[in-house]
């Protein structure tokens, strides 16, 4: 998954689910959903910083420590690494284990003679990928996502006005 879709995606859920969004919380949310990819500055892409090693601390002194950015920090970790489970695999234990996991809906068919709902999926095992050291770089869908995500930004913030 692309670095706009992974700042975009979160951005709209936090913008639906604040009362009050404030710039400086936006800044460190967007931060955070794109943070774990700063690991392509590694040997390995979807390696340190996409390991429930480092997640799972951080969620932990997140509940303790009363500080609203510390969360959407570790907020925006988190959706980044749920994103990227449906996109490829995430090495949960990395660098203890390196195989990770992910997992890949095929198809959902609903039966209308039952009340039956049959989910076909797969789950995905993989390596990190060698890093290239680079992070940019976007498909045509996620431009679109990102400017939904933009004017929302906008409406919010009472800069631009429905
Ligand atoms: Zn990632």
């Amino acid at each position: 998954m692309d670095v706009l879709k992974h700042a975009s995606i979160p951005l709209l859920a936090f913008l639906a689910l604040s009362k009050n969004p404030s710039l400086i919380s936006i800044i460190i949310l967007v931060f955070g959903s794109i943070f774990p990819d700063f690991d392509v500055f590694f040997k390995e892409h979807r390696s340190y910083f996409h390991s429930l090693l480092l997640l799972a601390p951080l969620f932990t002194v997140s509940l303790y420590v009363q500080n609203i950015y510390l969360r959407l920090f570790v907020f925006g970790i988190g959706i980044h690494l749920f994103l990227d489970f449906f996109s490829g695999v995430i090495p949960f234990l990395y660098p203890l284990r390196k195989k990770g996991f992910g997992l890949k809906v095929l198809g959902v068919v609903a039966f209308e003679s039952l009340p039956r709902i049959s989910v076909k999926y797969e789950i995905l095992v993989g390596y990190p990928s060698k890093s290239r050291g680079s992070y940019v770089g976007f498909s045509n869908d996620s431009l679109a996502i990102t400017l939904i995500a933009l004017i929302v930004l906008l409406i919010r913030l009472n800069i631009l006005s429905i």
